[in-house]
């Protein structure tokens, strides 16, 4: 709609900056915005690798007088997309060797409630009467805990605009000690039940939740689950109080980015009317991780976190038996060590069988997808989850717990599911080993009938993932936000 202007604050956004789906989603969903006509402007935190990598920039304005933070620039650059970046460049909080939250040991970084204190800062100031730019958001749009303080920065400035508030995983709050709220200047009265006080800290997230106008969330069971007990982390009342005001939009996924046809990371690329490149690309992952070259073996992929939330624990206590299936298995990811030692141990025990990679690769990422014949992702919660989007894009069906956004997005494989054509994958309910294992054995017991794989092949392939309707369904949140 002519005349939607939005500022949209992030913490990290592909290509530029990613630590997992957040930053996916602030690279693509801007543009689907643009393509169907909101002016969008992405705000992202100057950090190194960022302002490594812009080509051209202009300083479009300085904070020199921000009471209780230190001086700032705003750079404007474009992305390769074409969208509009105001990049906020503050060398002593972001220019550093490491990860945006962590160092390279993976610690958090101390100053992390100054780093995003700033960054809600600026995006509520951009927001409000008291912004130095010549274009004025109708509404800023905030995601995940480290933009939670722009709500409560504008509900106290003038001539504010709306907000809203884009839950991507509740499990990262943001709370620190109640007196970096005196640090980050917000009035002393915020600290309450009424607003950013959470057992007796200040949250970020809980700010967003409770000052923001709307709130929405990755998907529409994650939704309903986060206003129960076992999903709330503890800001269940809250979002139940909220009910009204709380929905949950699907993630699409950047199909520039993730398409077997044009993905610049395979040896051969595929389709579903050409499905021969799938071959070579499995035999690539293999040699690339040393596993067995052998015809019929199901190779099952992974890629993620290692966390507890991905249930990695137990894909790694299944592992033995998988392998006896028989079938292998490539994993990639990092996080923690214990996870990662156990990772590597399978693999030197199971030479040939099992291939791992510690770390975090683009191109290889890609590249399981693309050459995996079933995708696991065994998560505990999972608000959305990309990985099962991008393995059904990439005829990689994928076996799934039946929790948040991996309910909404991949349909059972059954007799009847199968024969009308929804079908998609395999998902098992109660988080369990033995219900994990009965379902990768499922899966690959239909991966041998080659004739049934490949309708479920089809079936994946030709669902639509991309972000149009998810950027409508954005837009018309904003449409009801601003009364329009
Ligand atoms: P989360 O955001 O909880 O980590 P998602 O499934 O929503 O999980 O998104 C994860 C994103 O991060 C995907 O794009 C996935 O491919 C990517 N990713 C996760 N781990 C790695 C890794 N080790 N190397 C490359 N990409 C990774």
């Amino acid at each position: 709609m002519a005349g939607l202007k939005v500022l949209f604050a992030t913490s990290e956004a592909a290509p530029l900056i990613k630590t997992g789906g957040l930053g996916d989603v602030s690279g693509a969903l801007p543009a689907a915005l643009r393509a169907i006509g909101v002016d969008v402007r992405v705000l992202l935190p100057g950090y190194r690798q960022v302002i490594a990598q812009l080509a051209q920039h202009k300083v479009v304005a300085t904070f020199d007088t921000l009471s209780g933070f230190p001086s700032a620039r705003l750079l404007s650059a474009v992305t390769a997309n074409d969208v509009p970046l105001l990049i906020l460049d503050c060398p002593s909080l972001y220019q550093r060797e490491g990860g945006p939250y962590q160092d390279a040991k993976g610690q958090d970084w101390p100053d992390n409630p100054q780093r995003f204190g700033l960054l809600s800062k600026i995006a509520a100031v951009l927001g409000s009467s008291a912004s130095p730019l010549d274009w004025h958001p109708d509404l800023v749009h905030c995601n995940d805990w480290q933009t939670g303080l722009t709500p409560a920065y504008l509900r106290f400035a003038q001539g504010a605009v709306p907000s809203v508030f884009t839950i991507h995983n509740m499990a990262f709050q943001g709370n620190y000690a109640p007196a970096i709220l005196r640090e980050l200047r917000l009035p002393p009265s915020c600290f309450g039940i009424d607003g950013v006080e959470f057992y007796g800290h200040m949250s970020f997230l809980k700010a967003g939740l409770f000052y923001a106008d709307h709130i929405t969330t990755v998907s529409p069971n994650y939704a309903k689950e986060i206003q129960q007990a076992e999903l709330g982390f503890g800001m269940q009342g809250l979002l139940t109080k909220r009910s009204g005001d709380l929905n949950g939009i699907l993630n699409g996924i950047d199909t520039d980015e993730w398409n077997p046809a044009t993905d610049k990371h395979l040896v051969k690329k595929f389709s579903v009317a050409r499905m021969a490149g799938k071959a070579a690309d499995k035999e690539y992952l293999q040699c690339r991780l040393g596993l067995d070259i052998v015809p019929d073996v199901p190779l099952l992929g992974v890629i993620s976190r290692f966390t507890h939330q991905k249930g990695l624990d137990l894909l790694l206590e299944v592992a033995p038996q998988l392998i006896g299936l028989p079938a292998q298995l490539a994993m990639l990811g990092s996080g923690e060590a214990q996870m990662q030692q156990a990772a590597r141990n399978l693999s030197q025990r199971y030479p040939g069988k099992v291939g791992v990679n510690i770390g975090f690769s683009e191109a290889l990422a890609h590249q399981i997808e693309a050459g995996a014949d079933i995708f696991i992702m065994p998560s505990r919660f999972e608000p959305c989850g990309l990985n099962q989007l991008y393995s059904q894009c990439y005829g990689t069906p994928p076996v799934v717990h039946a929790t948040g956004g991996l309910v909404d997005s991949v349909v059972d494989c059954t007799a009847e599911t199968l024969k009308d054509g929804s079908a998609s994958g395999f998902v098992f309910k109660g988080m369990s080993a033995e219900n994990l294992f009965a379902t990768i054995q499922r899966s690959v017991d239909l991966y041998h009938d080659q004739r049934k794989w490949k309708a479920l092949r089809r079936n994946c392939m030709t669902k639509d993932f991309s972000w149009k309707a998810s950027a409508e369904a954005y837009r018309a949140v904003y449409l009801k936000v601003l009364g329009r």
